[in-house]
């Protein structure tokens, strides 16, 4: 199991340099962020010893659970699930640095107000729904720009770029033009020059598409299943309205 995890890193990692160079991007540029949703925490142990450092959750309940397992070993907490109003307590308490699916602004008020008592500051991306999916989450890309300029109102919030989930799909062209319209929105919210808004991180790409999003320019790419293997259970757990 310790040697299938560290082979299907290296393997990874030989993909994100193939699709730099192709790209003409510097490998640097390009964050490796291990999805582990479902993955127990001997598994993503592993992977942390391996020298990986950053780390994602899609619940809230499975980053609870995980916690004291990992806690003695160095690394980043992102969270990249939907989040109720009512887990941001949670959020703080374990540790994640970057809430990378931020998608509307009554949840931003409300990390606002619990940050601002706890004296503290969280960095943010905000999530775009590109596939246009009624399933998806994410805020309209037509309203993304809004809801930045909101968002930048509340000091504790770092935005620091954009995140999607693209279309899941056999065709790449259809896949491609999610991550386009991600880029293309990035470089026009940054263009706006928004006061205290960063607008450098494109979070896209995922086990089967991770060349076209770096092809588009994403600065992190989330993996899962290509380093872990599959999951028992359905992402529709994970990524709809419904069952969220
Ligand atoms: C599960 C998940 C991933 C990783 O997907 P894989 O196809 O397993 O690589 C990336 N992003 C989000 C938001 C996820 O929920």
């Amino acid at each position: 199991m310790k040697e299938d995890i560290l082979h299907q890193i290296t393997l990874i990692e030989k993909r994100i340099a193939d699709a730099c160079v192709a790209a003409g991007r510097n490998p640097q540029d390009v964050r490796l962020l291990l999805a582990t949703k479902t993955v127990p925490p001997e598994r993503i142990r592993v992977a942390l010893e391996a020298g990986r450092t950053l780390i994602a959750e899609n619940k809230i309940q499975e980053l609870k659970e995980k916690f004291a397992a990992l806690e003695d070993i160095p690394h980043e907490n992102h969270f990249i699930g939907h989040l109720q109003t009512n887990k941001i307590k949670d959020l703080l308490k374990y540790n994640v640095s970057c809430l990378q699916s931020l998608d509307r602004l009554d949840l931003a008020e409300k990390l606002h107000q619990r940050l601002q008592s706890d004296n503290r500051t969280m960095d943010v991306l905000i999530q775009v729904n590109t596939s246009g999916e009624a399933s998806k989450f994410g805020v309209e890309p037509a309203l993304a720009l809004d809801l930045v300029r909101s968002v930048a109102q509340l000091k504790t919030l770092r935005i620091k770029g954009l995140m999607t989930i693209g279309l899941l799909s056999a065709e790449a062209g259809k896949v491609q033009a999610c991550f386009r319209l991600l880029r293309n929105l990035r470089n026009s919210i940054r263009a706006q020059g928004v006061d205290g808004v960063e607008m450098n991180e494109l979070s896209m790409g995922m086990s089967g598409d991770l060349e076209t999003a770096i092809a588009e320019g994403a600065t992190i790419v989330r993996v899962g299943t290509a380093i872990f293997g599959q999951r028992p259970t359905p992402d529709s757990f994970y990524w709809n309205e419904n069952t969220a």
